[in-house]
């Protein structure tokens, strides 16, 4: 891990490439050169401002290919069966998205379809399409756009308060009927995790710094 230890006096004299400023409190610095598997923080709050991490591009483009593998099964597949006196039911994400509309809740089931189906799936995409375009090195500035859009998205998907309501339902509903859990609930959390894998792996400032490199 790199500290950073000199702050800026002659920030007139340098380009904006070789400046880097802390998100969390505003410090302006000079952007530190980083061995693969070193990071660098802020020497007044400690916030991470970049990482250097090994095989980043190539090990975030095989997560990205998992997750967009367990999307499919995550959504469709049965996550539980619910047998309340006798009445069997099979729910999944995409049930439980129609049984809101069903109920006069569209908009909470807009919300839900959007947050929890639309969202990741787009933002799945956008990080397929900006590692492809720097292993590639095919439309490039595309590839900004792209990474841009995901920012813009990436607050917007919520399958971690999805998950957490999951998880109450399911212990709330263990009480009152006969619950079963499927396979759709273990792709659901596999997703999840291979999602938080890929926010650890792939490292904005080696993105950026991959797209602005010349084709
Ligand atoms: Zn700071």
């Amino acid at each position: 891990m790199v500290s950073m230890t000199n702050p800026v006096t002659c920030i007139g004299t340098m380009s904006l490439d070789e400046l880097i400023g802390c998100p969390e409190c505003d410090l302006l610095m000079r952007r530190p050169l980083l061995q693969a598997g070193q990071k660098a923080t802020c020497p007044c709050c400690g916030y991470e401002l970049c990482a250097s991490r090994h095989q980043s591009i190539g090990r975030s483009l095989a997560l990205v290919i998992a997750a967009l593998l367990l999307y499919v099964p995550a959504n469709f597949l049965p996550i539980m069966h619910l047998n309340l006196m006798g009445r069997v039911s099979h729910e999944t994400v995409w049930t439980g998205i129609l049984a809101l509309c069903q109920t006069d809740m569209a908009g909470l089931a807009l919300v839900v379809f959007l947050c929890t189906m639309v969202v990741p799936l787009l933002k799945l995409l956008c990080q397929l399409a900006v590692l492809l375009t720097i292993v590639t090195g095919w439309l490039k500035s595309c590839g900004l756009w792209w990474y841009r859009s995901y920012h813009h998205l990436k607050d917007w998907g919520m399958l971690e308060v999805y998950l957490l309501g999951l998880l109450v339902s399911i212990v709330k509903l263990s009480g009152m009927a006969d619950l079963t859990l499927d396979s759709g609930l273990l792709c659901f959390v596999g997703l999840f995790a291979v999602q938080i894998l890929l926010e650890l792996t792939m490292s904005p400032e080696q993105v950026w710094q991959a797209l602005s490199e010349p084709a």
